[in-house]
């Protein structure tokens, strides 16, 4: 049985997926220069080092930047409006792209705002999303 859970799993991020399956965000950091990274990839993109380790982030985040589209990019995001696409930074110091999720006031959101991962699961997939965390504005 193929899922589309299986489609998202390769060999450089099976440890990554199967971390979020179970609850975990995970990320690497390059054994030579200790630069964290997300998502999976081989190399690190600070040395260029294929020696790493896997980490469990804590969950915690910032917000850096983010878009809402309140006209969908293509008729399948119709019933997905306001969409949204984040780039957060773990307390680790990992940025990257996510969701938020359960913002209802987007004029209320800062720069800086701080979040946690929430665990969800969308037709089989395991995604990592954010919410404000208590403290956050809104
Ligand atoms: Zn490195």
């Amino acid at each position: 049985v193929t899922t589309a859970f299986e489609h998202q799993v390769d060999d450089v991020g099976r440890w990554y997926w199967e971390g979020l399956a179970a609850g975990e965000l995970r990320f690497q950091r390059c054994r030579n220069c200790h630069t964290p990274w997300l998502p999976p990839r081989e190399q690190c993109s600070n040395c260029l080092s294929d020696v790493w380790d896997i980490e469990q982030a804590s969950g915690a985040a910032t917000l850096v930047s983010w878009v809402v589209y309140h006209v969908a990019p293509h008729p399948a995001f119709n019933d997905r409006v306001p969409y949204n696409v984040a780039i957060v930074e773990l307390e680790e110091g990992v940025r990257t792209v996510t969701n938020l999720s359960g913002v209802s006031d987007w004029d209320s959101l800062r720069t800086g705002a701080p979040l946690e991962v929430v665990f969800d699961n969308e037709q089989g997939i395991p995604l990592a999303r954010f919410v404000l965390a208590p403290g956050g504005t809104e």
